[in-house]
């Protein structure tokens, strides 16, 4: 049996008239850049994530580069970010001249350890950025108390965590929810296409309930222009297209079903994997919703030769991420060097992710379980 890591046709094929008859609209319509969906779909997925604003933009990537700009970030600050993610986390950092500033993860949830951002921070710093990882939202209430203590903004990277939730227990209220991407200044997602919620091409948005912020990056995605003639700032070109909004539009009604459809997966793979001795299985804290963007699991012995032999079986094995940011080549000018991040390499070594999304069927998941005993 087959099993790719993610199955995108079968996606597709549920929503086929609904997606097709989105994109003919905007076919007919003409309006390629920044047509009505565009501005419907900011809408929507701002309101989605409990915020008043948002804009669209080119990617992720481009989400995270355009608020650090508006927040000002530039040549000489430096912004704390987690040795261990994506690389676009910390490139949209070098993109504004800022340092990035490493800090490792926490052994369980992947994600950044707060107890050691204090040691990074120095009168340079600017703001931190969080990676809420894998899906698993970051332990965000410690941060927002270092933030504020050290005049710091908070910049969420929910690439990989639509949908997810927090309940912040706001100083001395009652439990709250919060959706990733509401927590700090600004949220900033991804729907490159294989993201919980992702598009047919790239695209990305920034959320925030700050009037300010967000016509900073209206402005900043669009050329620096405050109307048709008038340019007030050095902008860039990085809008969200018409066509991936009204896609969007169309698939955002469908992200709470399909997250809750890969809990329900992850369950699965947990429960039979939870009795293999050389297995960790994910964790998730019970006051958060964690949205499974990728089931990872740790295996203490002989990684590499477990997923070459599932790769050679059909069943696809990935590994996020085999080398932490501070041993890329990219950031060799940093100074950092092996041993300076343990949890971080750790983790390097030791995780794989299996197949996940909504339509996995179960038949699967036993599957590649028995394969990996
Ligand atoms: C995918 C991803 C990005 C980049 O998003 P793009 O839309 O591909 O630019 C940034 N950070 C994380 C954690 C990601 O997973």
């Amino acid at each position: 049996m087959n099993v790719n890591s993610i199955d995108l046709t079968a996606q597709y094929e549920s929503l086929k008239e609904e997606i097709n008859g989105a994109i003919n609209k905007v076919l007919s319509d003409g309006r390629f850049i920044l047509g009505e969906e565009v501005l419907e779909f900011e809408k929507e997925f701002s309101k989605y994530c409990g915020l008043s604003y948002g804009v669209g933009v080119n990617s992720g990537t481009d989400a995270l580069f355009l608020a650090l700009k508006a927040l000002r970030i530039d040549r000489g600050d430096e912004v704390i970010v987690p040795v261990f993610t994506y690389i676009a986390s910390a490139l949209a950092i070098s993109y504004t001249g800022a340092k990035p500033v490493f800090v490792d993860i926490e052994r369980e949830s992947f994600c950044i350890n707060a107890e050691k951002i204090k040691d990074a921070i120095t009168d340079k710093t600017k703001a931190i950025m969080v990676v809420h990882l894998y899906g698993h939202p970051v332990d965000m209430e410690p941060i927002l108390e270092i933030a504020m203590e050290y005049n710091l903004k908070v910049i969420e990277d929910c690439a990989q965590a639509h949908g997810a939730i927090y309940k912040l227990q706001a100083s001395g209220c009652k439990l709250q929810e919060r959706k990733a991407g509401s927590i700090g200044d600004i949220g900033c997602f991804s729907f490159y296409p294989t993201k919980n919620l992702g598009a047919f091409g790239d695209g990305g948005m920034i959320v925030t309930d700050n009037k300010e912020i967000f016509d900073k990056v209206r402005i900043l995605r669009d050329y620096g222009r405050i109307d048709r003639y008038h340019h007030q700032i050095i902008g860039y070109n990085s809008r969200l297209d018409t066509i991936q909004a009204s896609i969007l539009k169309v698939k955002l009604k469908y992200l709470d079903r399909w997250n809750n459809l890969r809990r329900e997966k992850a369950k699965i793979y947990n429960r039979l994997l939870k009795d293999i001795d050389e297995i960790v299985i994910p964790i998730e804290r019970d006051d958060i919703k964690h949205v499974y963007h990728i089931y990872a699991i740790r295996v203490k012995k002989n990684r590499d030769i477990l997923c070459e032999k599932l790769n050679r079986e059909g069943i696809s094995c990935l590994i996020y991420y085999p080398l932490p940011l501070h041993l890329q080549e990219t950031y060799k000018n940093l100074g950092y060097k092996r041993g300076d991040f343990s949890e971080s390499e750790k983790a390097a070594s030791e995780v794989i992710s299996l197949p996940i999304y909504p339509e996995l069927e179960e038949e699967k998941i036993i599957y590649i379980c028995g394969r990996l005993k």
